[in-house]
């Protein structure tokens, strides 16, 4: 048993022009899968963690032996991150759910504050890393961001990814160059609201 590439849900150029064809197909081909066969590669190492959801190695990474634990964290957080990251993108036309519209106005106090401070903290991400909107399992959602392919849920369990911008320059630097902003103002134009919608209401669930 071992991880595996899960297949982009539409054609590389789908996304354009606001990602273009190219890097979609280097980005999930190349780069993801070197984070999956790395992943696989380091837990031949450490077996009893290999059947585990991707998920519990990543909530449990200080547990993973040491001798892998640097390499399962980089690459367990490479293949969780971007697997969250190709099911958040569409080309079709979608929008928040009641739910996950009312929690950001409670969270944030407007769809634009959200979006300002989400972009503020993919802009000012140093190097390689991610923005993200998490959940707190009281369905409180904030914004934070993670270096490398770190993932909030690796400092704590209960937290849930809603959606996360990749803003390491593989993701962008074939069609913006060093123009990170328009690459995080183009990704609100292909963000696929219906699994936002569903990551959320799976929290609100978890409370029933
Ligand atoms: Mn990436």
């Amino acid at each position: 048993m071992s991880f595996s590439l899960p297949k982009l849900p539409y054609a590389h150029n789908a996304l354009e022009p606001h990602i273009d064809a190219k890097t979609m197909e280097i980005h999930h081909s190349k780069h993801h899968q070197t984070y999956v066969d790395k992943l696989n590669a380091a837990l031949e190492s450490a077996p009893e963690w290999a059947d585990k959801p991707i998920e519990t190695i990543l909530c449990n990474i200080n547990e993973v032996p040491e001798v892998v634990r640097t390499a399962v964290r980089n690459h367990g957080g490479g293949h969780y991150n971007h697997s969250l990251f190709w099911e958040s993108l569409t080309n079709e036309k979608t929008a928040p759910s009641e739910a996950l519209h009312d929690a950001i106005m409670k969270s944030f106090g407007s769809m634009e504050k959200f979006q300002e401070e989400f972009n503020a903290a993919a802009t000012s991400r140093f190097g390689s890393g991610w923005a993200w909107l998490m959940a707190h399992a009281d369905g409180v959602l904030f914004v934070t961001s993670t270096p490398n392919q770190d993932n909030p849920i690796m400092d704590n369990m209960t937290l849930t990814p809603i959606v996360g911008l990749d803003v390491w320059e593989h993701a962008y630097y074939l069609h913006y160059q060093n123009r990170r902003p328009e690459y995080i103002t183009a990704f609100w134009n292909v963000i696929n609201w219906d699994t936002l919608n569903a990551r959320y209401q799976a929290v609100l669930d978890a409370q029933q």
